[in-house]
This record gives structure tokens, C-alpha cells and sequence, in this order.
């Protein structure tokens, strides 16, 4: 949490001598909470002073990765409670189960299924997350052989779910060196597992019943030497468990108690279906860090990591593409010519339908800062002459034989201006681009 100037000159020794570069303590102060500076400029700072500087300075949810390489997960370092104040940081992680009670063949086809798991949506790739392989065997040797099959088949982080001190020792083992995320302590395993975590320095997860019990577990392993940490509150129902997610935010955020200043974890343990996708979605609104969950259907999956692309987009900096001239399918010269905004569901919801129609098309994307066609329209960002500019920076009239140029029917009227500045045939389209092929079909003629 960034602290105001004020709040960094009560920490300076106030003896305005200038030898940090401004001429008095308070200047510093104030360029240090521009991020204009840095500490160690004055000289006579105290390592009391540096202590709580940095600890104040820390974000109110410590950051956490998992795994390594591109696919690692890093979940925590948020700011505020609602994502209209800024916005969410690091989206939820998804973690699949995978009990090692299962055959390897059995283990090795599931982590199969989940590497092919991603769907493409406004130009992203959206994947699940993490291998969570589940120790319902209670055997150590058959856990830490589940591991490594998980291991050796995904590239996926793994995340090692057992309370048996033995067998976290021996999965951790099988997979070190792949930082996974060790689940599984609690009150009584507290001391095993903080020194697995401290020896291989891997994250993992405490759990509790209750935040005041979670806080202290907290505590004991950051005395520990042991940050790396992501809080269960233990609750396995969805009410309840929104409740805690809830005041741990809140605790974390508005009162800045580290303790709890952590990322969270919720287990998704419903064995209806459609009630589990629907507890999984209430915990990626509020506020789980990483979802574990059983299915690997995709009709449960789609929903949620839908939503939580849509959660975790910046509402201050929309899904853009950019703006040109796009083909799709094999333009020819006398191919139709489409308008519409760089707003990137715009876009990819207008070349889902041109594609639908079978007929190649020409998309000129309109650069609008990211908004749809009717915001962009009502903002003065979609106006005739930025089309008509837009036309000749990209040479529309270059790739085409014809000179008919198909409008969006929300802006049909922006037609007759569109036609005096380009000298083009304005055709207005469908209001609604599901209606593209129909419109093609009854109108379009090169
Ligand atoms: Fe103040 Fe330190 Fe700068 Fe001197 S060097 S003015 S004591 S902040």
C-alpha cells in the first residue's frame, strides 16, 4: 500500500540537510512517495526507520508464485477491495484434482485431457491453471508416484494435497524442481511441513477453521522465516466460506493486517454439478486467489474461466486489436468491406459472423480506444471523418474493385457524411452482427 508523503517524513530524521538532493526532509518525503527516489539517498536514515518504510511499503496481499517458466501462476499482490476502484491484479488460478488413488494409465490420461484445456476468447488463450494431485490413498509411496507421473505428463505448476507430513516429504521429492505448491498444513503438521517448505523454499497453504486460528497459524511460520504462504480459511460450504474470503480481504486491505495479507485458497467439494460451477464462480467474484476443483468438464470449465477474464480485464483499459485492415477467409478484389471499432469483443464477435456467412470479407477495424461501436459513436470517436481517415491510411480503395463500403446499422447515421468525404457507396449493415450472413445473402453484390 503506497503511503503519502506525510506518512514517510514522520519515518526521515528531520534534519533537513539536504545530502539526499532536495533541500529539506519533507521534499524528500514527497519524491520518495512519487516513487521518485529511493531510500538509501539519505544517509542518516535508521534501520528502524528502513524496516518500517519497507514493511508499510508492502503490498497489503504478499505476491506468490507457483511453478516456473511461462505457464508459473502468481496469485496475491491486490490492492483494493472492488475492481472499479482499480483494478484485480492476478486472475484466479484453477486447479484440477487428481486423485492418486486412480491407475498411472488413468492419472496420465486425466493430465492429458487437462494440457488440451484451453479455449481461445477476444484474441487471449484461457487455460486452467494447476495439477492438484489429491493423497486419498494415504499412501506415501503411491502419492509421490501420482506426482510424478503428473509431473513428467503437464508442464502445468502442481500443487501436492496431503496432510501426512511423510508423504508431502516424499511427492516434494518426486517434483522439487518444480516449485510446486505443497497443501496440506495445518495446526498439527505445522512444524514438518514449514521445514519441507523452508528446504526446497516452496510455497504452500495453511489451513484452519476460523480466521482468528488461521491468523496465528500465519504468524508462527512468517516468525519462521517462512513467507511463501497462501491461507485456507477451512470452510467447505459456500456461504461461509464467501463470509471468510470476505473478511480477509477486507481485514488485509482496509486495516493492513498482515496476517491475514495473503493469498487465499477455496475447495470447491459440492457434488452437484451445475451448484459446483456456481459455488466456483462466487468464489473467483470474491475472493480466492486460486479455485480447487474436481471436474474437468467443459461446460462447467468455459463459464468460469469466462468470468474470470472478464473480472480480471482492467476496466480502465479495455481488450484492444489493432487498428488496420483485417482479411478473413480468401479476400478476393471483389469482396464485401466491413466497418466496425478496436474493441476487441466488437471485433471478434463481427469475424465470428463474417465467417459464419462463408463469404470473405474485409474488416477495417476503426481505432476508437477500445470501445464498442455505439460508445465510440456517442464519445466522438466514431465519426465519419475518422472513418474516411482510417480508409485512406489503409488503403481500403487498393485491395477492392468496387467502391461499396458496409456501415454498422447503430451509426447508419454517419452514411451520408461518410459518402461525401470517401466518394464511396455507404451500405448500411445489421444493426446486430448476427445479422451479417442474412444481410449478405439478400444484399451484397459486388
Ligand atoms: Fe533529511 Fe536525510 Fe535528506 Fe538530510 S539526507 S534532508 S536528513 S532526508
Amino acid at each position: 500500500m503506497a503511503l503519502t508523503g506525510l506518512e514517510i517524513y514522520k519515518l526521515l530524521p528531520k534534519k533537513n540537510c539536504g545530502k539526499c538532493g532536495p533541500p529539506t526532509c519533507l521534499a524528500f518525503a514527497m519524491q520518495l512517495a512519487a516513487n521518485k527516489g529511493s531510500l538509501d539517498q539519505c544517509p542518516d536514515v535508521t534501520e528502524e526507520a528502513k524496516a518500517a518504510l519497507g514493511a508499510a511499503s508492502a503490498p497489503p496481499i504478499r505476491k506468490v508464485a507457483i511453478g516456473e517458466g511461462d505457464r508459473q501462476l502468481v496469485v496475491g499482490d491486490e490492492t483494493v477491495l472492488f475492481r472499479h476502484d482499480k483494478t484485480f491484479f492476478h486472475e484466479t488460478g484453477i486447479a484440477i484434482q487428481v486423485p492418486d488413488t486412480a491407475s498411472v494409465d488413468e492419472i496420465r490420461s486425466r493430465v492429458e485431457a487437462l494440457n488440451k484445456l484451453e479455449f481461445e476468447r477476444v484474441g487471449m488463450m484461457l487455460r486452467p491453471n494447476l495439477v492438484a494431485v489429491n493423497n486419498l490413498s494415504r499412501d506415501p509411496e503411491k502419492f509421490a508416484a501420482a506426482v510424478k507421473v503428473a509431473a513428467e505428463t503437464s508442464k502445468m505448476p502442481l500443487m501436492i494435497m496431503t496432510t501426512d507430513v511423510a508423504a508431502m516429504d516424499k511427492a516434494v521429492a518426486a517434483a522439487a524442481a518444480r516449485k510446486p505448491l505443497m497443501c496440506g498444513a495445518n495446526a498439527e503438521n505445522l512444524d514438518g511441513m514449514v521445514e519441507i517448505a523452508k528446504k526446497h523454499g516452496l510455497p504452500m497453504v495453511l489451513s484452519a477453521k476460523g480466521l482468528d486460528d488461521l491468523a496465528a497459524l500465519s504468524d508462527k511460520v512468517t516468525a519462521a522465516g517462512h513467507k511463501e504462504i497462501i491461507l485456507d480459511p477451512g470452510c467447505r460450504e459456500v456461504g461461509g466460506c464467501l463470509e471468510d474470503l470476505t473478511n480477509m480481504r477486507r481485514m488485509a486491505i482496509r486495516k493492513k493486517f498482515r496476517p491475514l495479507g495473503f493469498p487465499t485458497v477455496a475447495f470447491i467439494e459440492e457434488d452437484d454439478p451445475v451448484q459446483a460451477a456456481a459455488d466456483a464462480s462466487v468464489y473467483i467474484a470474491k475472493y480466492a486467489s486460486i479455485i480447487v476443483f474436481k471436474s474437468i468438464e467443459t461446460w462447467q470449465l468455459l463459464p468460469l474461466i469466462t468470468l474470470r477474464q472478464n473480472i480480471y480485464t482492467d476496466p480502465q483499459k479495455p481488450i484492444q486489436v489493432e487498428a488496420k485492415v483485417y482479411e478473413i477467409g480468401e479476400v478476393k478484389p471483389n469482396s464485401p468491406v466491413f466497418i466496425t471499432t478496436n474493441f476487441s469483443l466488437t471485433y471478434f464477435t463481427v469475424v465470428g459472423d463474417i465467417e459464419v456467412s462463408k463469404t470473405p470479407a474485409y474488416l477495417l477495424v476503426v481505432e476508437t480506444d477500445g470501445t464498442s461501436v455505439l460508445t465510440a459513436w456517442a464519445a466522438g470517436k466514431f465519426t465519419a471523418d475518422k472513418i474516411a481517415e482510417h480508409m485512406q491510411k489503409f488503403d481500403v480503395a487498393g485491395k477492392v474493385n468496387h467502391k461499396k463500403i458496409i456501415l454498422p446499422g447503430y451509426v447508419a447515421v454517419l452514411s451520408g457524411k461518410l459518402s461525401d468525404l470517401s466518394g464511396w457507396e455507404i451500405l448500411v449493415g445489421p444493426r446486430e452482427s448476427a445479422g451479417i450472413p442474412s444481410f449478405l445473402k439478400a444484399r451484397w453484390t459486388a
